[in-house]
């Protein structure tokens, strides 16, 4: 979910113009349908309210270390050989811990909570990615999200929501909930369940992944045997080495582009 430095040049190859429309298709969140906007201004304001509630002096220092934190949890999580994801609970426990204002319980629970609320409002959606996605409704698209987020599932549908892109969505794969991260097998494979839930054998060249990791939403997704298209956000964390891996099947600018290059049966 975090981008934070300049994405490099991307380097480009001879993706296909026009693929036939998929069957199902999975879509990655932050870079892809929105662009992660206000995070860390949201988690700051968190940090502070809490302080403030723990009778700490809320100043920049303690909001910075909450949101160092929660970036630290999250790096850690995506380097972690299993890549389970982060626990946010306990991020907000060691916090306060750090703090000498130990919580556990209920207050636990509602610090938690005003972090999940305080999070909504964190990405903005990319113009035109709503009405793609109802295009590609309308044509008869099976179509979900799988998404890195150690933000709890309620926080997350209640964001989705307010982007319109909630209803559009078929189901939401998450990785807080899922308790794995891309590129782990068992996130891709809990979607593909949510995607064929009558447990007919998926195939898999009937599903596009589309996302602007070219490591989690292309050569992995790839590798399992779905199409790809990668996004060309403008902002990323993606390594150079990992647009060279790619080989997806589209490259495209934005989510609009979708309808118009996926060739109706
Ligand atoms: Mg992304």
């Amino acid at each position: 979910m975090l981008q934070r430095p300049e994405l490099g040049t991307i380097v480009i190859s001879d993706a296909a113009a026009v693929i036939h429309q998929p069957d199902v298709i999975l879509f990655d969140w932050g870079g892809t349908l929105a662009d992660v906007a206000y995070q860390e201004r949201r988690f700051r304001n968190a940090a502070a309210a809490l302080a403030s509630g723990m009778e700490v002096d809320a100043g920049d220092a303690i909001a910075d270390s909450l949101v160092a934190r929660i970036y630290a949890a999250e790096d850690a999580a995506a380097g972690d050989p299993e890549l389970r994801e982060a626990d946010l609970r306990a991020v907000i426990r060691e916090w306060a811990d750090a703090l000498g204002r130990p919580l556990a319980g209920a207050p636990l629970d509602e610090a938690l909570d005003r972090v999940g609320h305080a999070w909504v409002g964190s990405l903005e959606p990319f113009p035109g990615a709503a009405e793609a996605l109802r295009v590609l409704r309308g044509r008869g698209c099976r179509m979900g999200l799988v998404s890195n987020c150690l933000i709890p599932r309620p926080y997350c549908l209640i964001e989705l929501r307010r982007q319109g892109l909630l209803d559009l969505l078929d189901f939401q794969i998450i990785s807080s909930d899922v308790g794995y991260r891309k590129p782990s097998p068992v996130i891709y494979r809990a979607a593909l369940h949510a995607a064929f839930p009558d447990g007919a054998p998926p195939c898999l060249s009937k599903v596009l992944f589309v996302g602007d990791s070219p490591a989690f939403d292309v050569a992995a997704p790839a590798a399992m045997g779905m199409r790809t298209a990668l996004v060309r956000c403008r902002r990323g964390i993606w390594p150079a080495e990992d647009y060279a891996r790619a080989r997806p099947d589209l490259r495209i600018d934005s989510v609009a582009e979708l309808p118009g290059l996926l060739q109706p049966h």
